[in-house]
């Protein structure tokens, strides 16, 4: 299979050559067809397996057979996504994609001045990315129109939801022309993903790649038990030790991944933070830095590091453990990709051991639990201790969307809510044992 096969405008056949693309990807060979051909679709797809291009390029090969109109365009393309920081990555590759076309582009999210977008908008724009919350802000102004919408993306549809966006997506889809090609992007299916497709789609075709939850085999999955306040010097003491990697380390709140990252920097470790209270130029420059590896370490929150293009890593260590067990999940797929080996390192405190059943459930195997010398805990992690409530799984934790609450009870870090450890089953993440771990041996490595 190539992309020529695909019927693609040799505009875009040139763009790929041009960016290394050899062949498509599961998801661009089932799914390209399909839309070529004018069908709603359903793509079960994460991030990590083309499923930008698998959308891009199609809608750039529909604007490719019209010559631009004179004078300001309405959009015809609009491609909804849940954060800014797939904003950019969308319309980056977009941009890519069509650099040999005449495709004016423009995007639209929270955080920014509204002027710069409302001058873009109104110089016309044939394909729109948005977040929900600032399109309907245009919407409300009058800055935008959206009745020439021919093609609707939403990407990470699940997201979106989890954020909160249901009834923004819903105020945009009544004001889209009936006739229009809606393409729905998500990694899970759930119900009222289900019901959108219902109310919102024609007779959608449906294109899965990789199960749900996919983990890749080669991840290593360990835990080091530890009290809550001595987490930072263990991070620190872990990254000392294993001074050639780079890291992302998750954390749950803004102001918690923000302290992380200063106090590594005071430790001689160079380190970046992103989260929704940073400004997008920030974000960027920080993910930039990283990239550049002018960064080591890339401290970020779940809903921030969401869909980022950040290049396979060998060690993920989450800091925090999620509040939902799917995060993990998300988290541990910057590390181990393509048959690469990698490493999920977890810091459990007291009161996540809840957390990390839930996790271990999910992983359908227990995490080795491996105590570090000098950072033993004071009392043992038990997974039998209540777990926080899951409606909060944002906690805080890096966006601003109007779906986001923080769990009652949650504490930023170093303040762990009191929690009662009932009676329960035997702990199931085995034995404590020491091992190589120790401060003297390759901490957890
Ligand atoms: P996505 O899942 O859309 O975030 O894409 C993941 C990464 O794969 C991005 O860096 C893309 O540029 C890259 N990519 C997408 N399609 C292809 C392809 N057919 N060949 C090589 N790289 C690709």
């Amino acid at each position: 299979m190539s992309f020529e096969s695909l019927g693609l405008a040799p505009a875009l056949l040139r763009a790929l050559s041009e960016q290394g693309y050899a062949t498509p990807t599961p998801i661009q060979a089932e799914a390209i067809p399909l839309i070529l051909a004018g069908h709603d679709l359903l793509g079960g797809a994460q991030t990590g397996t083309g499923k930008t291009a698998a959308f891009s390029l199609p809608l750039l090969n529909r604007l490719s057979k019209t010559t631009p109109a004179k004078g300001p365009r309405k959009p015809r393309v609009l491609v909804l996504v849940p954060t800014r920081e797939l904003a950019v990555q969308v319309h980056e590759n977009l941009r890519g994609y069509a650099r040999h076309l005449q495709v004016a582009s423009c995007m639209i999210f929270g955080g920014v001045g509204m002027g710069p977008q409302v001058d873009a908008l109104r110089r016309g724009v044939d394909v729109l990315v948005a977040t929900p919350g600032r399109l309907i802000d245009h919407m409300e102004r009058g800055s935008v129109r959206l009745d020439a919408i021919e093609v609707l993306v939403m990407d990470e549809a699940d997201r979106m939801l989890d954020m909160g966006f249901l009834p923004a997506i819903k105020r945009i889809l009544v004001k889209l022309p009936r006739e229009r090609q809606t393409l729905l992007f998500s990694a899970t299916f759930e119900a009222q993903i289900k019901a959108l497709a219902l109310e919102f789609m024609r007779d959608p075709r449906q294109v899965q790649v990789a199960a749900q939850n996919t983990i890749a085999e080669t991840i290593a999955h360990r835990a080091h038990p530890v009290d809550v306040d001595s987490k930072r010097d263990l991070l620190i003491d872990i990254l000392a030790k294993r001074h050639t990697d780079q890291v992302i380390v998750f954390g749950r709140t803004k102001h918690g991944c923000n302290r992380l990252a200063e106090q590594l920097d005071k430790a001689g470790i160079k380190a970046v933070a992103i989260h929704g209270n940073k400004s997008q130029a920030q974000r960027q420059k920080a993910l930039n830095a990283f990239k550049a590896a002018k960064a080591r370490v890339l401290v970020a929150t779940d809903v921030a590091a969401r869909g980022l293009d950040i290049p396979n890593l060998p060690l993920v260590i989450n800091f925090d453990l999620p509040m939902v067990a799917e995060d993990y999940v998300h988290r541990i797929g910057r590390t181990g990709r393509n048959g690469a080996s990698g490493e999920a390192l977890s810091l459990v405190s007291h009161d996540e051991g809840g957390l990390l059943r839930q996790i271990q459930r999910v992983l359908k195997k227990d995490v080795e639990m491996i105590e570090v010398e000098g950072f033993e805990p004071s009392r043992p992690i038990r997974l039998d201790v209540a777990i926080p409530n899951p409606r909060s799984k944002r906690g805080g934790g890096g966006n601003n969307a109007p779906g986001a609450r923080r769990a009652p009870g949650h504490r930023p870090h170093g303040k762990p809510a009191p929690r009662h450890a009932h009676a329960g089953p035997k702990q199931r993440g085995g034995p404590s044992r020491r091992s190589g771990a120790s401060r003297s041996g390759g901490a957890g490595a």
